[in-house]
């Protein structure tokens, strides 16, 4: 008999497909604002500053597929780096599925509609500050901001929007432009530090590798 159980609640995240891999990403491009890391704690913050290669209105990476190559601190997302990183935001669906949690309502693979992860108020869609081609790294510490590392009051409440059609979790086509998507195995910026307190920039970028989803699809 056909089991309708979606593949995320009976896969672990290295059975996944490429394909099923890739649709995880919500869109949200919270990983693709810059990030200080703090030198005497190693705390990290989010800044509201994004990578030269996000699009502020539909938070996809402009390049996905060169993204690595144009944004060398860009990180792409395996299932053993999203088990390692900490500072991946805590609506991630990688790191949900990573910690044993579920999706949320507003995931467009539960709601079936991309535009549901800016109707919960989960991307950031109007909240982006600046870019980094406008911010000089060691003025970063003036952009730092909390709500990227926060679930929004009521974002676990499902169908809070009027008109949001919950649907069950086929892997659409919902592109793995992204970030989020994308599964690379490059690095993180080593810390450099600073005048400041804070020792780098640690940044941000999480993508859904594909590398990862092509190992994956072994
Ligand atoms: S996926 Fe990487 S390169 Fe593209 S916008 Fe996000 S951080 Fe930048
Ligand atoms: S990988 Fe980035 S864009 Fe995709 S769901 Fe996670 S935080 Fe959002």
């Amino acid at each position: 008999m056909k089991d309708d159980t979606p593949f995320w609640k009976r896969k672990t995240l290295e059975q996944m497909t490429a394909r099923e891999w890739e649709s995880l990403c919500d869109g949200c491009g919270r990983c693709c604002l810059n990030k200080l890391e703090e030198e005497d704690t190693g705390r990290i913050f989010f800044t509201d500053v994004a990578c030269k290669l996000l699009n502020h209105d539909t938070c996809r990476c402009k390049d996905y597929r060169n993204r690595l190559k144009k944004v060398p601190d860009c990180v792409g997302l395996t299932p053993a780096e999203v088990r390692e990183l900490d500072w991946l935001p805590p609506t991630c669906a990688y790191d949900r599925l990573a910690k044993g949690k579920d999706l949320y309502w507003w995931h467009p693979l539960v709601s079936g509609d991309p535009e549901t992860v800016h109707i919960a108020g989960i991307s950031v869609r109007g909240r982006v500050g600046a870019c980094e081609s406008q911010v000089p790294d060691d003025q970063l510490d003036n952009w730092v901001v909390s709500w990227p590392g926060k679930v929004p009051r009521g974002a676990g409440k499902p169908a809070v929007a009027d008109g949001v059609k919950k649907r069950t979790g086929k892997v659409g086509a919902s592109d793995a432009k992204k970030r989020a998507g994308k599964v690379a195995v490059t690095k993180m910026q080593e810390p450099k530090p600073t005048a400041k307190a804070w020792l780098a920039v640690a940044t941000p970028k999480a993508t859904v590798p594909r590398t990862a989803a092509k190992r994956n699809s072994k």
